[in-house]
């Protein structure tokens, strides 16, 4: 693994940080009354997700870990406040996770921008690139099934990642769990709003961030509403100016 993963177990009942370094206690495997489940390694892309796969799973008898790699998350400290909130729920649903805190921001943006930023385009790069971290995890640490949150995501292209999966289960020796978790939206979005999870507004990169922005408010419609502000006028000669009109040009 890399230098940055640790191999999980009980999460460490002291301070939140711990899960930023990735610093996960190691679970006593022998003494583990899972030792004969079948092991699943689930890729986590955020806490609110992980609510309902985590449990199916469970329900199906699998022993799960959960593992955390997204380098995907944009800007850094969006990141690390669902880094964050997967701790806390690993933590509170007593999941055992392993964490790869790598952040190759640089190798990530040049992957999408090599193949197109267009989102079925770059969506598919970056599938490719947290589930083949997660597969070589899996591999690595004896697992015999690995499977991703991203299955639970109403927003995400489902017949990709299965193909995705399938694909690197052959490549790792790997079977590829395939689930329908969408079936569970409504009882994830219960349990996580319940637990008090942190929820994002947007997938993860800046790309979705900023199409998830223009779709709520067009351009002109932000300037509408900030047309329509009445500010107060006081001393500052910026102040004195209300209400404004304005108008845009488009860059080339
Ligand atoms: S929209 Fe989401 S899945 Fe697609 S590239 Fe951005 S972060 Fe990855």
């Amino acid at each position: 693994m890399g230098e940055n993963s640790k191999k999980g177990g009980r999460a460490r009942r002291n301070e939140s940080e711990d899960f930023l370094a990735g610093e996960i206690e190691s679970a006593d495997e022998e003494d583990s009354p899972n030792a004969l489940m079948k092991k699943i390694l689930l890729h986590i892309c955020c806490a609110p997700c992980a609510c309902y796969p985590s449990k199916r799973l469970k329900e199906e008898n699998f022993a799960v870990v959960g593992f955390w790699y997204n380098p995907n998350i944009q800007p850094y400290q969006e990141y690390r406040r669902r880094l964050m909130a997967t701790g806390y729920f690993a933590r509170v649903t007593s999941l055992e996770l392993i964490t790869d805190t790598g952040y190759p921001l640089q190798d990530f943006l040049k992957g999408i921008l090599e193949k197109d930023a267009k989102e079925k385009v770059r969506c598919s790069f970056c599938y490719k690139l947290r589930m083949e971290r997660t597969a070589k995890a899996a591999r690595e640490n004896g697992f015999d099934y690995f499977t991703t949150t991203l299955l639970y995501s109403k927003f995400q292209q489902h017949d990709l990642i299965k193909e995705i999966g399938k694909k690197l289960g052959k490549k790792y020796g790997l079977d590829f769990y395939s689930e329908d978790f969408r079936d569970g939206w409504k009882e994830g979005i219960l349990i996580s709003k319940k637990m008090g999870l942190y929820r994002q507004q947007y997938c993860g990169c800046i790309f979705s961030e900023k199409e998830r922005e223009a779709r709520r408010f067009t351009s002109a419609g932000l300037l509408a509403i900030a047309s329509s502000v009445r500010v107060l006028t006081g001393s500052h000669p910026t102040l004195s100016r209300a209400p404004y009109s304005s108008h845009s040009v488009r860059s080339q």
